[in-house]
């Protein structure tokens, strides 16, 4: 591996491999550092829902080509429990095919492994990172690969990480939403094809995205209540899972494997020394409640890589291109944190009065179309968009 790179990139995620896409054949030197040894992530279990934005954007990159066995969901049904709140969103009232697709976390990593095979981007696996620190002309970074310490340097080192390297020397906001993710996926025996459901109780939010033959779910409950509900056997957890949504999808069948995640937001602190920049969950990690992570995680990929590209070889990782970078992420970003975290501290309580107002709000949104839309819009291509 070269020693001096334009620009290296730290954790080979879904964001930091979509980041090495957008700059590859752009005669940069561009390098990726992850510390799994394989290539793949072959082990993580969730789904994801994705916009259709990042449909758009993982086109242009040459990984939604590869991709297989994924859903549309053409409409979304947001209801709260114990209310008559409801509103749909709908593809057809958008003008566009769907409003976003279910695929599995490892499918949508190797598409993008896919195309990097081919592209000229420099990829080290097995290579932890373990310092990083930046002067006036430049990042360093350290980093263990087959048990021995090396050195690269970059003009911009951007870190994919998922925010664990700079955590103790940076640390983020974090809010404890005192939440814990299960997710699994289960059958009906009458799904509604193409048809999301996110459902808002006391508890927390409950999302079930149309997936293959059935649904992937995504529940959220206190730490304690996950740990209990981990321990249910199927049945059991199935007929709670019946009791939240009704007869909507038909009678729950079968669940398959439960997984739990903690649920924080974090919040990266605006880093203001030049050549470096924090990207995907390194910069922000969501709440799910609305399937928003990798969305804002492969924006913040592309509009970072249009502003490398636009930029003079002298002028990539300035503490200038740094600041303008972060300044045109701040929208989007600030907007996607406030919309997920409203709704989480909006639709997850019982307080007594706020019953009425959110079944109200949910009403009202669907009873104005301009306001339907525009939630839509800026799920599906963020506040840039
Ligand atoms: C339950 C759940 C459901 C979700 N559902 C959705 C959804 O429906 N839609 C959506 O858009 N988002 C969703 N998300 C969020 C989404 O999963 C994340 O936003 C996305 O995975 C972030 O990608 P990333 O590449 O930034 O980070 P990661 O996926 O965390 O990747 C970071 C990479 O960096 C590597 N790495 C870490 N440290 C180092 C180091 N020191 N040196 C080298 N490499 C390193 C890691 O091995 C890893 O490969 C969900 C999250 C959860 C928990």
């Amino acid at each position: 591996m070269n020693e001096h790179y334009d620009v290296a990139i730290i954790g080979g995620g879904p964001v930091g491999i979509a980041l090495a896409l957008a700059l590859r054949d752009n005669d940069l030197k561009v390098a990726l550092l992850e510390e799994r040894e394989s290539e793949i992530n072959t082990t993580d279990p969730r789904a994801l829902a994705l916009s259709y934005g990042s449909r758009l954007l993982l086109q242009r990159l040459g990984a939604w080509q590869t991709l297989q066995n994924i859903s549309g969901i053409k409409v979304i049904e947001v209801t709260q429990k114990d209310s008559s709140g409801h509103t749909t969103l709908r593809a057809d009232d958008l003008n566009v095919p769907d409003m976003g697709y279910v695929l599995p976390y490892t499918a949508l990593h190797a598409a993008l492994q896919q195309a990097l095979h081919q592209s000229d981007v420099d990829c080290l696996y097995g290579a932890a990172v373990s310092d990083l620190s930046a002067s006036r002309e430049q990042s360093t970074i350290l980093y263990q690969y087959k048990g021995a310490q090396h050195t690269l340097t970059a003009k911009l080192a951007v870190v994919a990480d998922g925010g664990k390297l700079l955590e103790a020397k940076h640390p983020p906001q974090i809010t404890d939403y005192g939440q814990s993710g299960i997710i699994a996926h289960l059958t009906t025996d009458s799904p509604d094809n193409g048809v999301a459901f996110e459902r808002f109780t006391a508890q927390g939010p409950m999302a079930l995205l149309p997936y293959m033959d059935g649904y992937e779910l995504v529940l959220t409950a206190t730490h304690e209540q996950a740990q209990t509900m981990l321990n249910w056997d199927d049945t059991t957890f199935l007929q709670y899972l019946q009791g939240h949504f009704g007869e909507r999808v038909g009678n729950f069948i079968t669940i398959g494997k439960r997984s739990s995640y903690p649920l924080r937001l974090k919040r990266a602190p605006d880093i203001s020394f030049p050549h470096t920049v924090l990207i995907g969950n390194a910069a922000q990690t969501l709440h799910p409640v609305a399937g928003q992570g990798f969305n804002m995680g492969i924006r913040d990929a592309w509009e970072l890589a249009q502003a490398i590209l636009d930029h003079a070889p002298d002028g990539i990782g300035s503490a200038a291109m740094c600041a303008a970078y972060r300044k045109s992420r701040n929208i989007d970003r600030n907007a996607g944190i406030r919309f997920t975290d409203g709704l989480v501290r909006l639709f997850s309580n019982d307080l007594p009065l706020m019953g009425p107002l959110r079944s109200a709000a949910l009403n009202l949104l669907d009873h104005i179309p301009p306001a339907k839309k525009f939630v839509a819009r800026r799920m599906m291509f963020g506040a840039n968009g």
